[in-house]
């Protein structure tokens, strides 16, 4: 069919961004030292606490969200600290890396992709190994689709009085975080995931006891120098140490007043909506979700199994070609054996529904039995 339009972005991130989020930022610039910038700062870094539900200071860093993971690390990890990092797909390997590249000495403890890190493991590592600074834990594993039960593993960390580090990168704004509640001294996420803007911001959150950290190490961070920030956020106007990337705060002041007027928490029960509809599809079709177990599904992407006889390649080719709709493959050693559909952002029944529909016609054309139909029907009952 002849299509027209842009190609619809059901990939974890980047996600659609709203034509009156586009229009933003169109604006002229304006003085990053002066008064509207500061105005702008302040709305949405309040916003943000907001989001993230922490009266902890919060920083928007101009970069990508692995931008903020550097952050993290950097300034409290000096040559020959050791942070706990549990590895169960690519981005909390991420973490692993970024300690390396600062001289810190991770204490790797590896999961199979697919399975979380329970609480009981944690506790064991920490149990086992001693001096151990802070825990870095993956809110919401893109790579293989899974969510970790937080609650539980804060308890555990905060019962060793030790750093708590997460990346809620891909479900922060989409799912239920709450950064005070659950302790995390460190909390970043980024821009062009549920927060609906394009790549180009990073967000942290800074607790006291992260203070007292950061104070005490010997900093390596420049560029990302908290208390840098922390300075720059209390000048009169407020601003940032060095040039922000001001169009994509344009971006954000918009995205955030319409996850606001929505409200947080309409905003998370879509998307477990659509990730419970997404679910109930797939099993229809009898495909297999990649998650062990389904009570750890991430709700804001969506990790299936590739079924027997179909190549990654030609799946989402013919999804994109024939419905203009794009999907994800499986990253590292997950390529061609799995496919993810991201769900996040403004994505609602409309978007999902339309993505079902293509993935059944398509697993047919390409020779699978499907049920043209089940899949729908399965999503349109958990919709209503
Ligand atoms: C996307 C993502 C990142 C990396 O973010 P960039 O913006 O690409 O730097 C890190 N962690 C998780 C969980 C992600 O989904």
């Amino acid at each position: 069919m002849h299509r027209i339009d842009e190609d619809l972005l059901m990939i974890p991130g980047p996600t659609y961004v709203a034509h009156s989020t586009l229009r933003a930022m169109s604006r002229q610039m304006i003085s990053h030292r002066g008064k509207e910038f500061g105005d702008i700062l302040t709305e949405c870094t309040e916003n943000l606490k907001k989001v993230f539900r922490t009266e902890n200071e919060l920083f928007i860093l101009s970069s990508s969200g692995t931008g903020a993971m550097e952050a993290a690390i950097s300034n409290i990890v000096e040559p020959g600290d050791k942070i706990l990092c549990p590895i169960f797909g690519k981005f909390s390997e991420r973490f692993k890396l970024i300690v390396e590249a600062y001289r810190g000495v991770p204490v790797e403890l590896p999961i199979e992709w697919g399975d979380v890190p329970e609480a009981g493991l944690i506790e064991e590592a920490l149990d086992r190994e001693e001096d151990i600074k802070a825990v870095t834990i993956t809110h919401n594993e893109t790579s293989t689709g899974v969510r970790i039960p937080f609650d539980d593993i804060s308890k555990i960390v905060k019962k060793h009085d030790i750093l708590l580090i997460a990346d809620t990168i891909s479900s922060m704004g989409g799912d239920y975080i709450p950064v005070d509640d659950w302790k995390i001294d460190l909390c970043v996420s980024g821009s062009q995931k549920c927060f609906s803007i394009p790549p180009g911001l990073a967000f942290i959150s800074v607790s006291e006891r992260a203070w007292e950290e950061i104070n005490r190490t010997k900093r390596r961070a420049f560029y990302f120098s908290l208390p840098e920030y922390s300075e720059s956020y209390k000048k009169n106007p407020p601003q940032t140490p060095y040039t922000p990337a001001l169009t994509f705060f344009y971006a954000l002041q918009n995205s955030l007043r319409l996850l606001l007027e929505e409200g947080l928490d309409n905003v998370i029960a879509r998307h477990q909506k659509v990730a419970q509809a997404t679910r109930e599809a797939i099993k229809a079709l009898e495909l297999e979700l990649f998650p062990r177990k389904e009570d750890s599904c991430s709700v804001t992407v969506t990790a299936v199994q590739m079924p027997d006889g179909v190549q990654d390649k030609e799946l989402r080719g013919t999804i994109q070609k024939d419905y203009g709709i794009l999907i994800s493959g499986g990253q590292a050693g997950l390529k061609g054996k799995i496919f993810r559909i991201g769900h996040m952002g403004h994505v609602t029944d409309k978007e999902i529904l339309t993505t079902i529909y293509a993935l059944e016609k398509c697993l047919k054309k390409l020779g699978q039995r499907i049920e043209l139909g089940a899949g729908i029907e399965a999503a349109f009952k958990i919709f209503g």
